[in-house]
């Protein structure tokens, strides 16, 4: 049996398609750690793993949220991070590290201590014909030029970065894509834009969802439908008015509005409808079980369990990839797009009921659901990694496990 260190960054979005993967390996024997701050600890205990935190708090958004300003507090946050998890990593000897794309800081660990890595993928995959909104582009640039703070601090990071450790091939500026031999992304082939364009390295496993810590405040069996659901997801923050409006504009078309505020006080929404339910967080997987219809921010995760639901949906991006993603759930006539400046209450409604009363949408989103589940989810992932375990285990060379311990034994 083997030790598997995973890492990541401290967000929902990334860490819950983790959650089930590493469950299955602790079921399958394999002793796993996992590096996170302290918000998901809980989480994390519950699937077997043993939690190592982070020093400090919570990775907030960048102000603004804009990827040079990620990318910078990813830099930062590397630099700070490294010489604790280092440490960490050293005495618990793992023979392989399995860490977010967009965490550079498992990257580089994997590298120093010479293991195995392998990278897990929240959003699409990127490369040369499916471009990573991070890549260095005209936009980053302008962003640079626009913010030379930013874009110095950034420098600085990143050199910093550079001179203490092994960084060999990770990217330059694109720190949120770190690929490694074995890539795992937590969508299905058909949902992924230019699938064809990616050699074996990426395996595209498909929606990762297992169980979940339960919620005995929501009994979602006794919610009367048909049930229509919206969310913005954990992180963006719309403000009241957007929730607001989905509310209202979906109440007279639905026995039930589920309204997951996230960090917006449900209070705040003011009165409502009587057949809205709005709670800061919901049991979403339970939640879209019932759906009909989700009106989405078009985070990965979300629109990947709707789909995996075969739940049509109303995709209103508010940044990240999002926008990439309401584009394919558009291309792939699974749902419809609208920008939050046009969303009013007639034109949620008005899309919500096309949504609804069109078979076209339901027959789509059903294509998906079939290309997520056979995508193989977490099953897949926990063989997948054992298959490269295996395959590191018997390669000589630097990669090899006991070459690993060697090298991680040296430093
Ligand atoms: N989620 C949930 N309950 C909620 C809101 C969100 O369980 O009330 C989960 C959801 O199932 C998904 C994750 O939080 O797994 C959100 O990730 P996503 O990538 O969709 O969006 P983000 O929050 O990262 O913007």
């Amino acid at each position: 049996m083997s030790t598997i260190a995973f890492l990541n960054i401290g967000m929902h979005g990334y860490i819950n398609p983790t959650l089930p993967v590493v469950a299955e390996l602790v079921r399958r024997g394999h002793t796993v750690i996992y590096h996170t701050s302290p918000a998901f600890a809980e989480q994390i205990e519950a699937t077997g793993a043993k939690v190592h935190l982070y020093a400090g708090q919570d990775l907030p958004l960048p102000d603004p949220p804009i990827p040079l300003a990620m990318l910078d507090g990813l830099a930062h946050t590397a630099v700070g991070l490294l010489p604790g998890v280092l440490t960490d990593l050293r005495a618990a000897r793992p023979d392989l590290v399995v860490h977010g794309a967009a965490c550079p800081w498992g990257a580089v660990a994997a590298r120093e201590l010479g293991v195995p890595a392998a990278a897990t993928y929240t959003t699409f995959a990127f490369n040369r014909q499916v471009p990573s909104p991070c890549r260095i582009s005209r936009e980053l640039l302008a962003a640079a030029a626009a913010r030379p703070r930013i874009a110095r601090s950034y420098a600085r990071a990143r050199w910093a970065l550079r001179r203490d450790y092994d960084t060999s091939g990770l990217p330059l500026t694109d720190l949120m894509n770190a690929h490694e031999p074995l890539n795992l992304v937590f969508t299905s082939r058909s949902f992924q834009p230019g699938a064809d364009a990616f050699d074996s390295s990426y395996q595209f496993v498909g929606a990762s969802t297992g169980s979940r810590l339960p919620d005995p405040e929501f009994a979602v069996d006794h919610l009367a439908g048909p049930v229509l659901y919206a969310s913005l997801g954990t992180v963006f923050d719309a403000g009241p008015g957007l929730l607001r409006t989905f509310a209202t504009a979906l109440a007279p078309l639905a026995g039930t509005v589920v309204v997951a505020t996230g960090a917006t006080d449900p209070a705040d929404l003011g009165e409502l409808p009587a057949n809205v339910l709005a709670r800061r967080s919901v049991p979403q997987l339970q939640v879209l079980g019932q759906a009909a219809l989700f009106v989405t921010h078009g985070g990965m995760n979300s629109v990947n369990e709707a789909m995996q639901a075969g739940v049509p949906t109303l995709v209103v991006p508010q940044g990240a990839d999002q926008p990439l993603v309401a584009q394919r759930v558009v291309d792939l006539g699974a749902g419809l797009s609208l920008r939050t400046e046009d969303a009013t209450i007639e034109t949620v409604r008005t899309l919500a009921r096309r949504l609804l009363d069109e078979p076209r949408f339901r027959e789509a989103a059903g294509v998906q659901r079939d290309a997520q589940r056979e995508a193989g989810g977490y099953l897949r992932a926990a063989d997948e990694l054992e298959r490269y375990l295996e395959d590191a285990g018997s390669r000589p060379g630097p990669t090899g496990p006991a070459e690993a311990t060697d090298r991680a034994r040296e430093r």
